[in-house]
């Protein structure tokens, strides 16, 4: 059926429901969808018949009215989450042939809610990189292309960004991605799409690959706010099995939108303003304060002072944290393995990791090592944990006198494949907004605010209170409404 691919999950479902089409159609045309676009690369597997299966079994469910919350609604799942029986690599070569015997909470929680998969979505190996470019499978390609004609490719962002560039290429309605310092938001800007990570502890982490425990979290990313708010409903939840998961019950974030933001008041960090972020940047996000004031809240000035200590406090505990949990890839327990003739164990080790990682998850290892080493630990790794608190606090102080933090999303618009490689340092300046609500544990969000004079998207970026998705949700709903961001990109794939 003609037109499938270009509605949201809130349309997808209501349209089933009523009848207008069947889960099959809803899958077939995504599948075929996937099919058509290998040019972009945001795939690394496809399982067409997985989605089938999930879209006759909600057809049938139709029949009986039993329904479940996504029934009809495929996916896609990214490739850091365990799916039993199919590959999951973390987009890494040391993964490559890994099926795993069980299924992580989140995409089992989906799939328990009727969501069929349409593939594993790639990403930067190990979730490290904000444009997608370490991924072993290659680049994933953005369907987006600067408007003056330069036919460059572009970055979709990363770490999710083939979970970006899938739902913005209408190849899926909606996906998971995960977020340890951005992952989630900054590809959704660069992208022109919704994202949001919960606040830490919301989804479980039990068989989502392991980068940073104590910053990772899961989340969805969609073309609409509603339908983030319908996917993580259903994504989040206590989870016996992640000794970090919130034993809580998750709220209707669907059914509590609401656009009115009377009685409000948005903070805006004076910390956020920093030199090098273009103009055009700026005046959206002065946009972005008249939408929330229109909306009925109070903008007003506040003060993160410890912002400036967020990038360089993240790239030491993500990294150390990095460094523990990838000592498990070994040769032994998963994956690839390298024996060199006649080499020992160690021997073993050392091949494998050095054949099966790529070269930023290396850097990681090492800089993670190094901040854990006995004779550096209290001067960086356990500094780093300090200033961590303090960039807590900082918030916690800022919710005294705000309800609700509006930053922009990224310092830049999506940049070339190939731009940024060979410079880490402006690699990493990418999370400079994301990364101090990674820190803080907060739930932050990113929403298209409209496009730059290249015609590429923007977007505005939305931190709460611990555990006020719904806060968050409804301001990006206020934006949603007001910056009429409808632009796609133009089929070229
Ligand atoms: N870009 C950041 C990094 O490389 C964040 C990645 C993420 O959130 N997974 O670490």
């Amino acid at each position: 059926m003609a037109g499938l691919t270009s509605r949201t999950i809130a349309e997808l479902r209501n349209g089933f429901r009523s009848g207008d089409f069947s889960a099959r159609e809803i899958a077939e045309a995504f599948n075929a969808a996937v099919a058509g676009a290998r040019a972009l690369n945001a795939y690394t597997v496809e399982t067409p018949e997985d989605a089938l299966a999930a879209a006759d079994t909600a057809d049938n469910a139709r029949q009986r009215d039993d329904l479940q919350p996504l029934s009809g609604i495929p996916l896609g799942i990214k490739d850091l989450f365990a799916t039993a029986g199919v590959d999951t690599t973390a987009g890494s070569n040391i993964l490559k042939g890994f099926k795993p015997p069980y299924e992580s909470t989140v995409s089992g929680n989906l799939r328990r809610a009727g969501a069929g998969m349409l593939g594993k979505l790639n990403m930067d190996e190990f979730a490290m990189g904000s444009s997608n470019e370490t991924s072993a499978y290659g680049p994933v390609i953005s369907p987006w292309k600067r408007s003056d004609g330069g036919n460059a490719a572009l970055t979709p962002g990363g770490s999710s960004g083939g979970s970006a560039a899938a739902v913005a290429a209408g190849i899926t309605p909606g996906v998971t991605g995960t977020d340890t310092g951005g992952s989630i938001r900054q590809p959704a800007a660069f992208t022109g799409i919704c994202g949001i990570k919960p606040t830490y502890g919301r989804c479980s982490r039990w068989g989502i690959v392991a980068f940073a425990s104590s910053l990772d979290q899961a989340g969805p990313m969609a073309r609409t706010v509603r339908d983030c708010a319908i996917l993580l409903e259903t994504m989040c939840g206590f989870d016996p099995k992640d000794s970090t998961s919130l034993d809580l019950p998750v709220p209707q974030w669907e059914a509590g939108l609401s656009s009115d933001l009377r009685g409000k008041r948005v903070g805006i960090p004076k910390e956020y303003r920093i030199d090098g972020v273009p103009e055009e940047i700026n005046a959206l996000w002065e946009r972005g304060i008249e939408w929330l004031r229109d909306a009925g809240a109070e903008p007003v000035e506040i003060s993160l002072p410890h912002t400036k200590y967020a990038l360089p406090t993240y790239y030491i505990i993500a990294p150390a944290e990095a460094s523990s949990n990838l000592a498990r890839y070994d040769g032994v327990r998963y994956g690839l393995r390298e024996v060199p003739d006649g080499g020992n164990l160690d021997a073993m080790y050392a091949a494998t990791r050095a054949a099966g990682f790529g070269a930023e998850v290396k850097r990681r290892i090492m800089i993670g090592t190094y901040v854990l080493s006995a004779g550096f630990y209290d001067a960086y790794f356990n500094k780093a944990q300090r200033v961590r608190a303090l960039i807590k606090r900082d918030f916690a102080q800022a919710f005294e006198n705000c309800d609700i933090i509006l930053t922009p999303t990224a310092p830049s618009a999506a940049f070339g494949l190939g731009e940024k490689m060979s410079d880490p340092l402006a690699m990493y300046l990418n999370d400079v907004f994301a990364v101090p609500a990674s820190l803080a544990g907060l739930p932050a969000m990113s929403v298209p605010g409209g496009l730059d004079s290249l015609g590429l998207p923007l977007g505005l970026h939305l931190i709460g209170r611990e555990l006020d998705e719904q806060g968050v949700l409804n301001a990006a709903l206020a934006i949603e409404e007001r910056a009429g961001f409808t632009a796609k990109p133009e089929k070229w794939w």
